[in-house]
């Protein structure tokens, strides 16, 4: 493996937080972490992050090779058979990341990850004199702000799943099932080389579009309806997420209007999108717009979330987010939606990267409202 390994930068700027939060070691232990700093893609990993010296990777025997290829030479592989957990318990018994018995020695861990049982073995193992610090959202505040070589693999991911979705509604989605219609957008997203999708799709018609997390149904798609269509792909371990709500016809009642709020929304929140405001003023932007047309009550949900090697990451863009900046390099969804129960559901979602003066939109499909039969 290359010098040129992003882990080995991540994996030093976590070591430097390390270093100001006064600890000896951070335990790894969610994957998509694991996997941000050492490169590792399989199932069964952990980190330990030292301040000073040497970081280790373990992994059991089914990954030798695996892990040997992926995770960069600044990491002592250790290749155990027991659980890792308990592999890990052992390290840390035999002094692992001590400076030499100092009253220092301390462990942070993803309090948001570990069991309550995990915990307790690990305070077993660390005895009384060795600190074990709370430290969930370390790894993930690095995670929020994407490296070039990330955006480039988040755009290729929605380029690729725009390209899906246009096969599909080329064919027509009128008289085809939700299920079918979500099948082969999975499909084609496969075949143009995602390696799965990031979210099983939402493909949802009518009244049954209401349901923000609407599952689809062996039930034809009628005509003059609005079908609400959220999918993503996963392109070399990025996401990608976008929504779109199109008409299957003519539509009758209130649905173009409702259609029109979310779409002025939506515009409005991606207007106000840039490095300054935090997640929760922007969704206040488009919950404001929904809220004056007396619609605010059916928008329940938050604005949008981060995406990266997972499809929620933070930050989070709602009413609950952190008062904290948004900073360039964020890659957000911006995903107002307004739901009428029994009767029908508009979102319309993009994926946007932050930048200094605004933000740049990676999902390219039309969202003036389109018939599609
Ligand atoms: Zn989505
Ligand atoms: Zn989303």
């Amino acid at each position: 493996v290359s010098g040129e390994h992003p882990g080995e930068v991540r994996a030093a700027r976590v070591a430097e937080q390390l270093r100001e939060r006064q600890l000896d070691l951070l335990l790894v232990s969610a994957p998509a972490n694991v996997r941000y700093l050492t490169g590792f893609t399989g199932t069964s990993g952990a980190a330990l992050i030292a301040a000073e010296g040497d970081h280790t990777f373990l992994t059991d025997f089914r990954y030798e090779t695996q892990s040997a290829e992926q995770v960069p030479g600044t990491f002592k592989r250790k290749i155990v058979s027991a659980e890792l957990l308990e592999a890990l318990v052992g390290l840390l018994a035999n002094g692992e990341g001590s400076r030499g018995g100092g009253p220092d020695r301390s462990l942070g861990f993803d309090d948001a990850h570990i069991s309550v049982k995990q915990y307790e073995r690990l305070r077993q193992a660390l005895g009384a004199d060795r600190a074990l610090v709370g430290c969930a959202g370390l790894v993930e505040a690095l995670r929020e702000v994407k490296e070039e070589e990330e955006v480039a693999r988040i755009r290729a991911a929605a380029e690729l799943a725009d390209a899906a979705l246009l096969e599909v509604i080329e064919e027509g989605i009128v008289g085809r099932t939700e299920r079918d219609v979500a099948l082969e957008l999975e499909l084609r997203m496969r075949r143009l080389g995602a390696s799965s999708p990031s979210f099983p799709s939402i493909v949802a018609a009518g009244a049954h579009g209401a349901l923000p997390h609407a599952e689809p149904r062996d039930v034809a798609i009628p005509a003059g309806v609005l079908v609400t269509i959220d999918w993503g792909a996963v392109l070399d371990g990025y996401c990608s997420d976008c929504t779109r709500t199109y008409a299957t016809g003519e539509l009758a009642g209130s649905a173009r209007a409702v259609y029109e709020l979310v779409l002025s929304a939506q515009l409005a929140a991606l207007e106000a999108l840039r490095a300054g405001p935090s997640g929760r003023e922007v969704d206040a932007v488009a919950r404001a717009v929904i809220e004056r047309s007396g619609q605010g009550e059916h928008f329940g949900h938050g604005l949008g979330h981060g995406v990266g090697i997972e499809i929620h990451e933070s930050p989070r863009l709602s009413r609950t987010a952190p008062e904290r900046p948004l900073v360039p390099g964020n890659i957000v969804t911006i995903e107002p939606g307004v739901y009428l129960p029994g009767a029908l559901g508009v979102r319309i979602e993009d994926l946007a990267l932050v930048t200094a003066d605004g933000h740049e939109t990676l999902s390219g499909l039309p969202k003036e409202l389109t018939i599609v039969e």
